[in-house]
């Protein structure tokens, strides 16, 4: 891609709702500079004796997941399932760039909309809405969602009858998923049918079909097998004299860009090809969270506490299991780690390059004793004052997190970096 190309889509992030009007540093994309500018956050709150975590969002990572995106998948629209992290510039950036919405409640509706979005580009993706959420949909001009119960068409069709449907199935193989959704979300085979016939007695139109193989998902054949579940819905419908479906949202579960993504992505094409080639008009959506918000994010936190146990140290920082590494204990197969910034310690050489390692445990604030992020780490000999920095931390991190103990993880700041996508 040209320069003049990265240079607009700069100042569409650089005005995007969300954006405007805050702090935006720019960098090159190179971790000593995201370093720098950490090391630069530190110190001026140091000044004012101020050591809370903080996050940096670096909104230059988000237009190349979207270049990756549209260059593996350009049939596919996506629609950012906004539960996975709701930072207002990650949306306002996502939006600017081109990406829908996936939301599942009336908060999550109300903070896409106040962004200026469309209604129209939202989907309600949630099978089982709270009544009055359907009600605030209906009135602001949502109009789809999805649904896999007869209990939920009656709602829609007395709250919401203008509503598009998409008949949301459960996907056939959970694929090794982190966090598989099967258990809870989607019609069985065999209640399709009677589940069609339902909404078409109750006059509701059924626009398409969709399904979420789950969270992280680890077989990238979970995409086609439930493509080809989705096809048996679409060829249901037309049975039973319905009209043609013409939606299939492909849901969520995509790693962020990596020969996983890669992989899956050559699926999807290829069982998209082959189930729905012959389908004309037929459009194809996606609802990733993990994939555009876990790259951009880098936590740093502050060590405040150190033991020294013969050759281990301990080392406890102020963020931990019950904020935003809550992934600890949600999301398993999310990999941790984190690297040294001893700004204290180490002015000359914050890194530690070169350094010896010992073996390091490294603990959260809370006094529980769950709240232990890393085990037999091997970490420089760092000092109480000095920051340990997270990377990839943007998904199911923050918005999860608690005020367990009086640690509240919703008033740590996120600042924002730009980092040019071709350097
Ligand atoms: C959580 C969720 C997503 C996003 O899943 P990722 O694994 O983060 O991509 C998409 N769709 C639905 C319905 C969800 O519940």
């Amino acid at each position: 891609m040209g320069s003049s190309y990265h240079r607009k889509l700069q100042h569409l992030i650089l005005n995007a709702p969300g954006v405007k009007g805050m702090k935006v540093t720019p960098l090159s994309r190179d971790d000593l500079r995201l370093t720098d500018l950490m090391q630069s956050i530190i110190f001026k709150a140091q000044e004012e004796d101020i050591k809370e975590p903080f996050y940096v969002l670096d909104l230059g990572v988000l237009v190349s997941s979207m270049d990756n995106w549209t260059r593996a998948l350009p049939m596919v629209q996506p629609f950012y399932a906004v539960k996975c992290n709701p930072e207002p510039a990650l949306l306002g950036s996502l939006a600017v760039l081109g990406s829908n919405f996936d939301c599942a409640s009336r908060a999550e509706i109300e903070s896409v909309l106040s962004l200026g979005v469309s209604p129209n580009r939202i989907i309600f993706a949630h099978p089982c809405k709270v009544e009055s959420h359907i009600k605030y949909a209906a009135r602001v001009g949502v109009n789809l969602t999805t649904f896999d119960s007869r209990d939920e068409l009656e709602k829609i069709r007395r709250w919401h009858p203008k509503c598009a449907l998409l008949i949301r199935i459960k996907a056939p193989d959970d694929g090794g998923a982190r966090t598989p959704l099967g258990t809870k979300y989607g019609a069985l085979p065999e209640e399709v049918e009677p589940l069609l016939e339902a909404a078409k007695a109750a006059s509701l139109d059924v626009i398409g079909v969709s399904f979420h193989i789950g969270s992280g998902a680890g077989h990238a054949r979970a995409y086609g097998a439930a493509i080809a579940e989705a096809k048996t819905v679409f060829d249901a419908a037309t049975r039973l004299g319905m009209p043609e479906m013409r939606v299939l949202n492909i849901g969520g579960g995509f790693t962020p860009a990596s020969q996983m993504f890669d992989h899956t992505t050559t699926t999807i094409r290829e069982a998209i090809e082959a189930h729905f080639s012959n389908k004309s008009g037929i459009k194809v959506i996606a609802e990733p969270g993990r994939y555009f918000a876990e790259p951009g994010f880098t936590l740093a936190t502050n060590i405040f506490g150190r033991r020294v146990r013969v050759e281990l140290r301990e080392y406890w920082c102020n963020d931990g299991v019950y904020g935003s590494l809550n992934c600890i204990l949600n999301d398993p197969g999310f990999t941790v780690t984190c690297s040294p910034l001893a700004c204290k310690s180490n002015h000359a050489n914050p890194t530690c390059k070169g350094a010896g390692t010992y073996k390091s445990t490294v603990f959260g604030p809370t006094c529980c004793a769950l709240d232990t992020i890393l085990r037999a780490h091997m970490l420089p000999e760092l000092q109480v004052g000095d920051w340990l920095v997270f990377p990839n931390m943007g998904a199911y991190t923050a918005a999860l997190g608690t005020s367990f103990n009086g640690f509240n993880t919703g008033v740590i700041k996120t600042y924002l970096a730009y980092s040019n996508p071709e350097s």
